[in-house]
């Protein structure tokens, strides 16, 4: 059962759900699988003069309650199976949070950490020339996820313009604030993260004040998760790593000096004076708070009876596999599933495109409190599902998502 594709993992998720909501059998074939989903093949022209093609998706899961909605990732190792995961991710995550949008997500198999600041434009540019038939403000929004940035949306968001001879700020969010882009999207899913968090604690016998904190993954979410929880929460980051290794150190690390090593060593491992240790090792670590926010399947059957930790909190999309649930529940771990504590990001991506449409720009103490008051409401909504129905958090983010996305497919008579 354990090396599952995310895909796989995904749809182990649902089956789960739906027996616990005993959903007729025709939805749930419905819901497995995409609604719809494009390969292209990008040619560039790379600085040296070649030509390189670069495999491409876009995948829409389920837009019965909304545009569909969800980032683009560019990554060597993306596969489309892991893209249809995080698209049907995307749908349950978006009626968790109660967001009148679908799920939908893409990307492109290149390495961006390879390649210069023009060969990525142009990759940009032409993963939107293949794929602009299928999106727009009404259809489907693309977003920032692993290795996209502001720069980039900004870019795809003026080639879609260009190409339907108007500007259209509200086709893509994550963009920079002087092109519509909303105050705090940049660290909206870290900051998303901590109010899950902030409500996990209160039912434990943790003080934020005094918590000691482990990182796994150090990009755009394991950063801000770093930084705000030492300057907002006053936690102590004890340990975070990268994909080539991680740091420990018992009085805790500086986020914003660990983040200007990495800029120039490419890693955290190097960081000094610090234990340097396996991101295995950063997983089993004796700590209050785990934050995932890395990559897919990260807690497995193999390491999920190691973890000490009390509270874990997923950033990162699908780290867990159903086997590591179980184990992880056995042990009385409080997990915060991803579509619960990563939802920030969506959310504020949702209030761009409101902001968008309506040419009006909110403050960002507007985007926080609109941000707490929808993480929070989903928090207890799904803290109370699971007590009631006597299901683990996910479980019970599932049975909220998946039987508002069933209400909206019915109403619409699609079954
Ligand atoms: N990529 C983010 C996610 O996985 C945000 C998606 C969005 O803002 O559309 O939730």
């Amino acid at each position: 059962m354990e090396n599952l594709s995310a895909f796989k993992v995904a749809q182990k998720q649902l089956e789960q759900c739906a027996k616990i909501l005993n959903l007729d059998s025709d939805l749930v074939k419905i819901l497995q699988v995409p609604k719809r989903e494009l390969h292209a093949s990008l040619s560039i022209r790379m600085d040296d003069g070649s030509i390189k093609v670069f495999p491409a998706f876009r995948v829409q899961h389920n837009d019965a309650r909304g545009p569909t909605k969800g980032g683009i990732r560019f990554h060597p190792d993306e596969t489309i199976d892991t893209i249809r995961a995080l698209a049907a991710w995307m749908t349950w995550k978006c009626a968790l949070m109660d967001l009148p949008l679908g799920g939908a997500k893409g990307g492109v198999i290149c390495d961006p950490k390879q390649m210069s600041k023009g060969e990525l434009e142009r990759l940009s540019r032409a993963y939107i020339d293949q794929i602009w038939q299928l999106i727009g403000p009404e259809k489907d929004v693309p977003a920032p996820d692993v290795y996209t940035d502001p720069q980039i949306m900004a870019w795809m968001m003026d080639e879609y313009s260009k190409i339907v001879g108007s500007n259209q700020f509200g086709v893509i969010t994550g963009k920079p604030i002087c092109l519509g882009g909303s105050f705090s999207r940049e660290d909206a899913t870290a900051r998303g993260g901590l109010y899950t968090i902030r409500e996990a604690v209160m039912d434990s016998e943790i003080e934020l004040k005094e918590a000691t904190v482990a990182i796994q993954g150090y990009g755009n979410a394991g950063y801000f998760a770093a930084s705000l929880m030492r300057s907002v929460s006053g936690s102590k980051i004890v340990a975070v790593s990268d994909s080539k290794g991680g740091i420990y150190n018992k009085e805790g690390f500086d986020a914003v000096k660990v983040l200007d090593h990495k800029k120039k060593t490419q890693s955290v491992s190097t960081f000094p004076n610090a234990k340097q240790i396996s991101n295995e090792e950063l997983l089993e670590l004796d700590v209050d708070i785990l934050v995932v926010a890395g990559l897919e399947n990260v807690i497995t059957q193999k390491n999920a009876s190691k973890i000490h930790a009390k509270i874990i909190a997923e950033l990162a999309n699908g780290p867990t596999t159903p086997e590591a649930d179980a184990i992880l529940d056995k042990n009385g771990i409080h997990v915060i599933p991803d579509i619960l504590c990563n939802a920030g990001g969506v959310i504020v991506s949702y209030l761009e495109m409101v902001q968008n449409s309506y040419r009006y720009t909110w403050g960002e103490s507007d985007v926080h409190k609109c941000l707490d008051e929808k993480m929070t409401t989903a928090y207890h909504s799904t803290w109370h599902t699971s007590k009631r129905e006597g299901i683990n958090m996910r479980q019970a983010a599932y049975v909220i998502a998946v039987k508002r996305v069933v209400e909206a497919m019915k109403m619409r008579g699609w079954i």
